[in-house]
């Protein structure tokens, strides 16, 4: 169905393209009303145009809040044409229909990112642009509503086809494209509003993204994808500079997101901690006096696995961990930050992505975790549990020792980044064995028991690295058998949650063997 446009509301704060898009509609003879600086605009240029102060009869007021907030400019746009009531209303009121409005809004997104004080920030929230954008949107069946800048050409053209008219199916499609952007305005508003009062888990993080990158494709090349960003202020890899390699692919994202946020665990000024990570669970993680020694550590746990595999530190990347890393193929590095002399090194690696996250985020941090189920998304806050912070208490016979409190901790925390059912043997600072990610604990028990020897073989060592090594799960043994195979392994200490009908069989299992145990009475599912 069409509808002849004869006149046309145009109020843009961005004026880019502006002056090309209003002569072509003055050409095919459509009127035109604007709001003070777009009015200006236009005129400036030479164009034929009526002040919107004109229509409404009052001027613009309180700075701008109120220019087009008014029955005259409503009342055009909303008016259905053809209903006797609705004209009836425009005439006994004076308004006269408006078919074509050209909106797009004060730059709040681009306020906030430039760092704006509070009050420059809410003086940046348009009022009017979005009111007239729902107007003329409802009513699309009478009016057509553009929105986007890159719209203005296939506009015209539609209307230089059609004598000056634009088609039902183009109206709907604007009107659709115009409640999106609403939305994401409001959105952002939202989210910037919630940052502003410390609230926690703000409802509109999960729509409110911007695209940051158009990936090649998905998890497989069937399926596209894209990378948005929510404007949380969280380093990582959507706050990384990208110093060299291709672009980052979708499973690059994740894992490389996957990595830093375990490295973060690691205090920088405490201890050097390097994670590599392959389909999103470390095959390596450790700490040490430096990079390169962490870098080493971790290698060793899984050197067939590492291939291909995302690498992330905690500190500064310096010229010998980047001179260890480059030994073997790596798809990215993200670090804090990395001195020349690193960069150079991964420079002579083409391909090799490295990225510079600026900072490490905090794991204490709040934040929104969204997963996809049909029809519908999960969401709920991040794990932001750190061990540090829970009340570890002893409940075999033997305490720990030091070193093995220290591998305790350092596996509980790698145990939060790794698929459940998680299961993590270490030893000096360093992951031997990972399990991860099967249906029951004894397997992923069993499995990182197998790596721990395979390891050992790797580096030509004599005998399994599971040998006095400490084991973590993220969640209770439910039997004393996966106890039993982390004992059998060689492990001489365990940490769990416990909360377990049998924690008294598996603590028994412990005592029985002489091994400490250490419940956290903190859960870290990872599915
Ligand atoms: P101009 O540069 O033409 O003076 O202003 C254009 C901007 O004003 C557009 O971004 C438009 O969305 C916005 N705008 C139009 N009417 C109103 C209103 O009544 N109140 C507010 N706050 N903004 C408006």
């Amino acid at each position: 169905e069409f509808r002849r446009a004869a006149r046309a509301l145009i109020s843009v704060s961005d004026k880019t393209g502006l002056i090309d898009f209003a002569r072509g509609l003055t050409t095919l003879g459509i009127e035109l009303i604007s709001t003070g600086g777009t009015h200006a605009a236009l005129v400036e240029a030479g164009l034929k145009v009526v002040d919107v102060a004109d229509v409404t009869g009052f001027p613009e007021l309180m700075d701008g809040r109120v220019k087009t907030l008014h029955p005259k400019v409503h009342g055009g746009l909303l008016a259905i044409r053809e209903n006797p009531e609705h004209e009836a209303a425009m005439l006994a009121h004076g308004i006269e229909p408006i078919d074509l409005l050209v909106v797009n809004l004060y730059p709040f997104q681009a306020t906030i990112d430039a760092g704006a004080d509070f009050d420059q920030c809410i003086e940046n929230i348009d009022i009017g642009g979005p009111a007239m954008i729902r107007a003329a949107s409802k009513n699309f069946n009478d009016v057509a509503v553009v929105v986007a800048i890159e719209d203005y050409a296939p506009l015209l053209a539609e209307l230089e086809a059609n004598g000056g008219a634009t088609t039902l199916a183009l109206r709907q499609r604007l009107a659709q494209k115009a409640f999106a952007r609403t939305a994401v305005y409001d959105a952002a508003i939202s989210n910037w509003f919630a940052e502003q009062i410390g609230a926690d888990a703000p409802d509109f993080r999960a729509i409110g993204g911007k695209l940051a990158l158009n990936l090649r494709y998905g998890e497989n090349p069937h399926q596209q994808a894209a990378f948005y960003a929510t404007g949380e202020r969280r380093y990582g890899v959507s706050t990384a500079r990208q110093l060299q390699g291709k672009q980052l692919s979708y499973n690059n994202i994740g894992d490389t997101d996957a990595a830093y946020e375990l490295v973060a665990e690691f205090d920088p000024e405490r201890t050097a901690a390097v994670a590599i990570i392959k389909h999103s669970n470390p095959c390596g993680v450790a700490e040490a006096a430096t990079l390169e020694e962490a870098y080493r550590l971790a290698l060793r746990c899984d050197p067939v696995s590492a291939f291909g595999g995302v690498v992330a530190v905690n500190r500064k990347l310096d010229a010998k961990a980047a001179a260890e890393i480059v030994q073997i193929f790596t798809e990215v590095i993200i670090a804090p930050d990395a001195d020349e002399a690193a960069i150079e090194i991964v420079a002579a690696k083409k391909n090799l992505r490295l990225l510079i996250a600026g900072g490490l985020p905090d794991p204490r941090a709040t934040g929104l975790f969204v997963r996809p189920v049909a029809g519908g998304f999960l969401a709920q806050g991040r794990d932001n549990a750190v061990v540090d912070d829970m009340d570890l208490r002893v409940v075999t016979k033997r305490e720990p020792t030091e070193a093995e409190w220290s591998d305790l901790t350092f596996a509980f925390r790698v145990a939060k980044h790794v698929k459940s059912n998680a299961i993590v043997y270490a030893r000096s600072g360093a992951t031997v064995g990972v399990g991860a990610g099967q249906m029951s604990r004894v397997d992923s028990t069993r499995i990182a028991a197998i790596k721990a020897a395979e390891a050992a073989r790797q580096a030509g060592l004599p005998e399994s690295l599971a040998l006095r090594s400490v084991v973590a799960s993220d969640a209770f043994f439910p039997f004393a058998d996966g106890v039993e195979t982390a004992i059998e392994a060689g492990a001489t200490a365990l940490i769990q949650p416990g909360g377990s009908l049998r924690d008294a069989e598996v603590i028994a299992a412990a005592d029985a063997a002489g091994v400490a145990m250490v419940f956290t009475g903190v859960r870290h599912f990872r599915h």
